[in-house]
């Protein structure tokens, strides 16, 4: 099928060129020239394990384009899809602009009959404002349809799910239009849902809504563990063998982070309050959620006394592991209070560390390894928790710094070990280790 992806970011991108390598022929569309300019030379933007290689292996087989030149490509698809970003506004609500200027354009490209699918994250009623707004900007007035087709992929094993979703949902206006998209998934061999388009598009919000609050939940528990000498990770392992509860997203740590579950949750909030309903408990696992860097930075304090004069080692930036992604990443409220306290930072990050530089304050020293972050320093704080560091020479990083003091905010490693290895270690809902 030819097929045009409007927006080329992770979600964009990734579908893209997986659709490709399925034997599409996809052109993918931005408004960022130097982003098109860059991957029409075979620079890709993002690190997404395998990516790369897919794109390479689809443009140099023709089956994968790039272009500004949305109009175009529009009039070249049978299905286009809507892949742009929706961040939050300042008070919750989904920021549709992107989306809407994709659809006004969209609107003034269609030549003939087309179906128009949104992948990006919208709130429930957008389908029907995606509609009005292509119908409004037509020029030649061709029928189309808008379907829902929320994306579920994870960043950092991005490529994985897309072609192995645990579910594919469709929502569409008839069962006719339902079947273009089926067919084009058909390859996948995934179950699929097929539903109405407001259905499919709360779907997407319940599921990062409910994931968000496992991990909230968790770590409301961790609060209590440690107060009280549980230990969470025994906690999470008698729960979790309950099949009615499972043990994913039950890992305590830093709180969730990145580009979906902080602007999702509170775009759901806000949904819900338009329609006159308070979500009481989602807003009180977002608070949580909000907590979570504030608790760790205390509990370094705690330990280290004031912060004045001290270096912390900060591991990992990403908002988590095998991403370059840094929205709404941990690391930068826990950077920004560990500064406010005082404190030098020494920071690395396997491949987040261009990112970072945009994001954080000057101030912070960038390192070219763990190692190198935890010298001379007074604490180490794991921030983000890559293999690189659950396999790290923790003697090699013990003797490197000042002192022998670690903070766990990911519960990346055992607390037997760092006793034997005579650390002083704090991780998350766990008894701390302190050495006689
Ligand atoms: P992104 O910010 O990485 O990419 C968005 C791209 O859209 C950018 O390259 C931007 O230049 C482009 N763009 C903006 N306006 C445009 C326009 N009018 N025409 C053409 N291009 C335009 O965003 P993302 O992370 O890929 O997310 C896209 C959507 O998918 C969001 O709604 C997000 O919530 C959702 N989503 C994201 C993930 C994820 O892990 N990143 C997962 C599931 C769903």
């Amino acid at each position: 099928m030819n097929l045009c992806v409007v927006g080329t970011g992770y979600v964009g991108l990734v579908t893209g060129a997986v659709f490709a390598d399925l034997g599409n022929d996809v052109v993918c569309v931005d408004t960022d020239a130097e982003k098109i300019a860059g991957l029409a030379a075979g620079r890709v933007p993002i690190y997404e394990p395998g990516l790369e290689e897919m794109v390479a292996r689809n443009a140099a087989d023709r089956r994968l384009a790039f272009t500004t030149d949305l109009s175009a490509a529009v009039r070249r698809s049978e299905i286009v899809f809507i892949a742009v970003g929706t961040p939050s506004k300042a008070d919750g609500e989904t920021d549709l602009s992107a989306v809407e200027a994709a659809a006004k354009d969209i609107g003034r490209a269609l030549d003939r009959y087309t179906v128009v699918v949104n992948k990006s994250t919208v709130p429930v009623g957008t389908g029907e404002l995606v509609r009005e707004v292509i119908a409004r900007h037509q020029v030649t007035p061709v029928p189309f349809d808008v379907v829902s087709n929320p994306e579920f992929l994870r960043e950092g094993s991005a490529i994985e799910d897309t072609l192995h979703p645990d579910r594919i949902v469709i929502g569409a206006p008839t069962q006719h239009v339902a079947m273009t998209l089926l067919e084009l998934y058909a390859p996948l061999g995934r179950p699929m849902i097929i539903t109405d388009v407001p259905s499919a598009e709360m779907i997407k919000y319940a599921a990062n809504a409910f994931l968000a609050c496992k991990i909230s939940f968790v770590n409301a528990i961790a609060n209590v563990c440690e107060l009280s000498g549980a230990d969470v990770t025994q906690v999470v392992k008698g729960m979790g063998l309950d099949s009615r509860i499972g043990r994913d997203f039950l890992q305590a740590g830093l709180g969730y982070g990145g580009s979906c579950f902080p602007k999702d949750t509170d775009s759901l909030i806000h949904t819900a309050a338009r329609h006159g309903h308070d979500l009481k408990f989602l807003r009180a696992m977002v608070e949580v959620n909000r907590e979570r860097a504030g608790h760790f930075v205390e509990t370094i304090c705690k330990a280290l006394g004031p912060l004045d004069d001290k270096v912390v080692g900060v591991l990992g930036l990403a908002f988590k592991p095998n991403t370059d992604d840094m929205r709404e990443a941990k690391s930068v409220e826990v950077i920004d209070l560990l500064l406010a306290a005082g404190a030098t930072v020494r920071a690395y990050d396997p491949v987040a560390m261009d990112n970072a530089r945009r994001m954080l304050p000057p101030s912070v020293v960038y390192c070219g390894s763990a190692y190198e972050a935890a010298e001379g320093a007074d604490a180490v704080a794991l921030v983000t928790e890559w293999n690189e560091f659950k396999f790290i020479d923790l003697e090699r990083l013990r003797s490197v710094m000042r002192r022998a003091l670690v903070f766990d905010g990911r519960n990346l490693w055992e607390p037997e070990r760092m006793h034997r290895l005579k650390f002083e270690y704090h991780s998350i809902g766990r008894k701390p280790v302190i050495p006689s």
